[in-house]
């Protein structure tokens, strides 16, 4: 267990996806959840910095653990998830604030796989750690595989650590292109050198 931790957890400061010591990173083991320790470096990560707290009610060891445990807590036990990768990759976090301006409440991928596997990315709101936050974000991952908070970061879930990983590459790749996609506004027009996006709908050169 604490080895694929440790590898994701190395895997996600590697890829860019988390930095410094932000971001966080649990399984789930039957009725508790394994968590990176509040302040932990991701690719430090061994079994001094890695906390088992129970999923049914904060625990003591709540006060070294993640600050954002009780937002990995409320996901488990209203979700199938049973990895949580958590990042504050740059492209998610500015995207999640721009669409947020705009008054959208989620950000829809224009890339293959963000369109096939994410289908949209929803965006919610709540402080970092605080019980709404976390009410929020397990609501929207009831049918979603990675969600929001605005101008913080991604949640993002699976099975196992691995799929938490790719969804995780998934989200910031799509608002990476997204962001992009945005900056450059096509032209609307119906000349021969456009055609119609059969993903976004959008005129697109050919
Ligand atoms: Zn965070």
């Amino acid at each position: 267990m604490h080895e694929e931790l440790r590898k994701f957890g190395k895997k996600l400061v590697e890829s860019g996806l988390v930095s410094s010591h932000f971001g966080n990173i649990s399984i789930r083991v039957g009725r508790k959840m394994l968590i990176s320790r509040s302040g932990a470096m991701l690719d430090e990560l061994d079994e001094t910095n890695v906390v088992e707290v129970d999923l049914e009610k904060p625990s003591s060891l709540d006060i070294i653990a993640s600050s954002e445990a009780n937002v990995h807590r409320a996901i488990y036990k209203n979700t199938s998830a049973l990895a949580i990768i958590h990042t504050h990759s740059p492209f998610a976090v500015v995207m999640s604030l721009i669409c947020d301006a705009r008054g959208e409440r989620r950000i829809i991928p224009v890339d293959t796989e963000g369109s096939y596997f994410l289908h949209e990315i929803p965006l919610v709101h709540g402080g970092a750690g605080t019980e709404e936050l976390a009410k929020n974000l397990a609501a929207a991952l009831k049918e979603h595989k990675a969600a929001i908070a605005v101008g913080h970061g991604a949640f993002c879930i699976g099975k196992i650590l691995e799929e938490a990983f790719v969804v995780a590459s998934m989200v910031e790749h799509s608002c990476k292109v997204r962001y992009f996609y945005d900056a450059f506004p096509i032209p609307d027009d119906t000349t021969d050198n456009l055609y119609s996006c059969g993903i976004c709908k959008r005129s697109l050169p050919r």
